[in-house]
Parts: C-alpha cells; sequence; structure tokens
C-alpha cells in the first residue's frame, strides 16, 4: 500500500541517518532451516549502498557468527537481541558482567532435567536457556511452564512466553535499549517483523518504524511482506537528494 508514495513516509531520513534492519522475517524470509538463510545478491549490494549513503545497523537476535556467515559484509551488528554491537570490529557490551549471565546458562545447561519421556527439550544458547514443550501434551505444559517460572527466579533472570517455548533470558536486553544506547537525536528509520523489534518501535515513537507483516504493532507503518519492504530499501538508495 504504502510503496507508491514512499518518499512521503522518507522526509527526515537524510544522508547519514541512523537505519536499524533485524534481519530474519526482514531482510530474508523466514525458512525451515535457520542455518540456511543466506542474504541473496541483491539484498547484499542494497545493503552495502545504505552503508555508504547512511549510518547502518544490523540489529537481530542471532549471534555475531551467523549474521556475519549470511551477510559477509563490514557493516555494524546489534546481536544477540541487543546484549552486544560490533561497529566495524569495535565490540560494545549493553549489560554489565555479561561473563556471569555466561556461567549461570551453563549452570542450567548442566544441572536441568526434565523427567526421562516428558517431551520436554532444552537448549543452551550463549546467553540463553530454551525450554521447548512442543512435544509435551497441552495438559502437561501449564505445569512445565510453572517450573521454567521457579526457575527464572531462582537465577535471576528474565522469562520469554514464545510459541511453544520458553526462554530463560537476561533481564533488561532487548533491541530497543540498544538502539537507545546508540541513537544520535536526528530522526531513524527502524524495521522489523516480530515482538523483539516492538521495543525498538515503543523506544522511538518520533521516527519512522516499520513493521513487516500482518497483525498488531506499535510501529507507524505496516508493510505486508519482505518483497515489499525491499521496495522501500531501494527507495533509499534512490533518491533524488542523496547520493
Ligand atoms: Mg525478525
Amino acid at each position: 500500500m504504502i510503496t507508491e508514495d514512499v518518499e512521503k513516509y522518507l522526509t527526515g531520513i537524510e544522508k547519514g541517518s541512523q537505519i536499524f534492519l533485524d534481519y530474519d522475517g526482514t531482510l530474508v524470509p523466514i525458512i525451515m532451516d535457520p542455518e540456511l538463510c543466506f542474504a541473496d545478491n541483491e539484498l547484499r549490494e542494497i545493503l552495502k549502498e545504505i552503508d555508504r549513503l547512511y549510518e547502518l545497523y544490523i540489529i537481530s537476535g542471532r549471534t555475531l557468527e551467523d549474521l556475519k556467515k549470511f551477510l559477509n559484509l563490514n557493516l555494524n551488528y546489534i546481536y544477540l537481541h541487543g546484549m552486544f554491537a560490533d561497529l566495524k570490529g569495535k565490540t560494545i557490551e549493553f549489560v554489565e558482567n555479561s561473563s556471569k549471565y555466561f556461567d549461570t546458562f551453563r549452570k542450567l545447561e548442566n544441572e536441568v532435567r526434565f523427567p526421562e519421556g516428558s517431551g520436554v527439550r532444552t537448549y543452551r544458547k550463549p546467553y540463553g536457556f530454551v525450554i521447548h514443550l512442543g512435544l509435551v501434551p497441552d495438559s502437561l505444559k501449564p505445569e512445565y511452564i510453572k517450573q521454567a517460572e521457579i526457575l527464572g527466579k531462582e537465577y535471576g533472570l528474565e522469562i520469554y512466553y514464545g510459541i511453544n517455548l520458553i526462554e530463560l533470558k537476561v533481564p533488561g536486553v532487548n533491541k530497543g535499549r540498544a538502539i537507545r544506547a546508540l541513537r544520535n537525536d536526528r530522526k531513524c528509520l527502524i524495521a522489523g517483523d516480530e515482538a523483539t523489534d516492538e521495543y525498538g518501535f515503543v523506544e522511538c515513537p518520533e521516527c519512522l518504524t516499520i513493521h513487516i507483516g500482518n497483525g498488531k504493532t506499535a510501529a507507524i507503518l505496516s508493510v505486508r511482506n519482505i518483497d515489499e519492504f525491499r521496495k522501500i530499501l531501494k527507495a533509499l538508495i534512490h533518491r533524488p537528494d542523496i547520493s
């Protein structure tokens, strides 16, 4: 709906403005195998150009290794949901004592056991612990959710309620907080497709916030899918007054 009149929305986004873009579901489609989300060549060329004209940040829940592998570009990366940033080689930590949390999650991995045959699967991420309930009968899920909440309290962690999963995570870490720490006072553009991106939208109501997909959002604009969003990305690099 908006793509015919993109320039109107881009008002205030100037040369050098900050652009914060989520990766999965925003720049590339979500596919069955999350290990194969490589950027296509057109996308890589667009991002290179955006990085040249503006101040580009890729902001994602993924690890830095994943993002660099998929994009293979020297960009600013905010990774692990806003826990760290790599600003073209310079590392920034948005949380104090991150190594303490690394140990916490290792401890959870070693100590937490659910009964054999319960269907509960657990995974450790570098800075998170996932309790997956996809194979658990519905009637038993509330009990395991309760157990996860008790663990969260015991270890001082925040709980993220996903679809069929609970993730114990570092408290206070989110994309909005990372964006706030890096923001200058100019109007910026923030785009993303899911719940974690809403933190950024809420944090910057005066900016151009774009939600990809259907559903409720705090963003100013919604586009239906990645293809529509890519038209906006192309418009960013083909503006009469910016070169
Ligand atoms: Mg996403």
